[in-house]
């Protein structure tokens, strides 16, 4: 069994990075706990599976804006669960946690539709810096700065500005914010936001979500968030120039 080395990070500044929800898979209790408490701390809302089985289901019933998955896995191995996901349309972005230099091990995992493999043992910074890059690889952004009018979020440092000035979110606004922004011009739901942003432990209340929507209108322009009647919300770049 490999062990692995997880590094301490240090928090110079209050991180809000992409706010987004992770799926580990991952049966070694030391390694997946550091994980998931790690991921946590840089602003992700993360659920564990500690056998391929229940990371099966879970990757197929809940969405995930990317998944972390072990290959030696009880129950049903890693390989084997990717390669379900894949049939079953499951197209968030995996990265593959593969035994030390194991080259067959990081072919088999590109072949059943891996986006990315990190060898073990490995450095919690380079999970997080790739686990970044798939996200915005799979929303379509490439820089980390996000757009919509005169606001601008910055998912490497969690800074948000409107027209240039700082404006302050809590790190709820900043997820729903965050979340919205990576899918900028398209209708989001409710329970879509609800399953994105918070984990299952949060209490799940549709009301939540209106409270955070209507208080980032108030710091950031009451048109900033579009409220589709029936259908949920949704972010554009104003035709005309943000008047809050
Ligand atoms: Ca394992």
């Amino acid at each position: 069994m490999t062990l692995c080395r997880i590094e301490p990070i240090s928090f110079e500044t209050p991180k809000g990075e992409p706010d987004l929800r992770i799926l580990i898979v991952e049966d070694e209790p030391t390694l997946g706990t550091q994980l998931k408490s790690t991921l946590e701390q840089n602003g992700y809302a993360v659920d564990l599976s500690v056998d391929g089985e229940d990371g099966h289901f879970l990757g197929s019933t809940e969405d995930y804006d990317a998944v972390v998955l072990d290959l030696g896995l009880p129950e049903i191995d890693g390989l084997t669960v990717l390669g379900m996901w894949r049939k079953e349309n499951r197209n968030f972005p995996v990265l593959v946690l593969t035994a030390r230099d194991s080259w067959s091990d990081k072919v088999a995992g590109l072949d059943a539709g891996a986006d990315d493999y990190l060898a073990k043992p490995f450095q919690t910074e380079e999970l997080i810096a790739r686990l970044r890059a798939l996200i915005r690889r799979a929303s379509g952004n490439t820089s980390s700065e996000l757009t919509a009018g005169p606001v601008r979020l910055d998912t490497r440092s969690g800074r948000v500005t409107l027209a240039g000035e700082p404006v302050k979110l809590t790190a709820q606004e900043y997820k729903l914010l965050s979340y919205l922004m990576h899918h900028k011009g398209k209708v989001v739901s409710r329970t879509e936001l609800i399953e994105h942003i918070y984990d299952q432990d949060f209490d799940r209340d549709s009301n939540t979500i209106e409270v955070f929507v209507t208080r980032i209108r108030k710091k950031l322009g009451a048109d900033v968030i579009t409220t589709i009647r029936g259908l949920g919300y949704s972010l554009d770049d104003p035709a005309e120039p943000t008047r809050s």
